[in-house]
């Protein structure tokens, strides 16, 4: 199952791609996490997108389209891929269709999970996350001990950029350079638009309607 889990900050991405890569047993590949992992080694390409990411700007295209091309090379996406956050502007796009010819795994459905702006802020600055990839919300989705994984048990934080401020340039960013891949995905009949504004479980639901119809293997 080859898949683009797509939406704007805060639109549950991550949150949806944990359950579905679990579900269908595939890769979740997300570009923010590669990223924030980077920064926290403090690697050279940690250091650079750091500065982008701070302001809630993009990282540059040809960044990500590195990383993104060397973790589908991986062998685990052999089984298919659930990319989150990725791709983000239109470079982004053509350059995953050249690198998806290459490997022979073209993409089959880009879900768009739409969820409107107003709704996007209140989920992003309740929103705390764990180093192992799980993300929660302090009335939405509470974890089971206050500050604690579940899964984990680790200390679960907010993110830097969940600030108000820096959530307003992110969506800025979003309306400006990521938007425009509805059309895009649109015009190559990919897209399929889900109703991101229900409760998890029914998101969820939606979501693994849409792909059983598929009958993507
Ligand atoms: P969210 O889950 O809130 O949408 P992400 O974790 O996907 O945020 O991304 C966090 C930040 O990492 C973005 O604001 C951006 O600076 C950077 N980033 C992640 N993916 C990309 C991408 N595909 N292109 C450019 N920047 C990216
Ligand atoms: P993204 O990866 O798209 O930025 P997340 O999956 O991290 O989004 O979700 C953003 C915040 O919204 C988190 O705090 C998460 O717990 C919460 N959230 C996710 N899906 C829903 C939903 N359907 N209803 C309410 N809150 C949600
Ligand atoms: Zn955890």
């Amino acid at each position: 199952m080859n898949v683009v889990l797509f939406g704007p900050p805060g639109a549950g991405k991550g949150t949806q791609a944990k359950e579905l890569s679990n579900h269908y047993k595939i890769p979740h590949i997300s570009t923010g996490d590669i990223l924030r992992a980077n920064v926290q080694d403090g690697t050279e390409l940690g250091n650079k997108a750091k500065e982008y990411m701070d302001k809630g700007e993009l990282v540059p295209d040809e960044v990500l389209i590195g990383i993104i091309r060397n973790r589908l090379a991986e062998p685990d996406c052999e089984s298919g891929y659930l990319l989150d956050g990725y791709p983000r502007t239109i470079p982004q796009a053509d350059a995953l269709s050249d690198i998806l010819t290459d490997i022979d795994k073209p993409l089959q459905v880009v879900l768009n999970l739409d969820v409107p702006d107003e709704e996007l802020v209140i989920r992003l600055s309740g929103r705390y996350v764990c180093k192992c990839g799980n993300s929660y919300h302090l009335t939405f989705n509470p974890p089971e001990n206050t500050g604690i994984c579940d899964t984990c048990g680790k200390e679960l934080y907010q993110r830097d950029d969940d600030k108000e401020d820096v959530i307003r340039q992110r969506l800025i960013s979003y309306h400006n350079k990521t938007h425009p891949l509805i059309k895009y995905y649109g015009d190559r009949d990919l897209l399929v638009n889900i109703a991101g504004a229900g409760d998890i479980n029914e998101v969820f639901d939606s979501i693994i309607h849409v792909l059983d119809m598929y009958d993507l293997t």
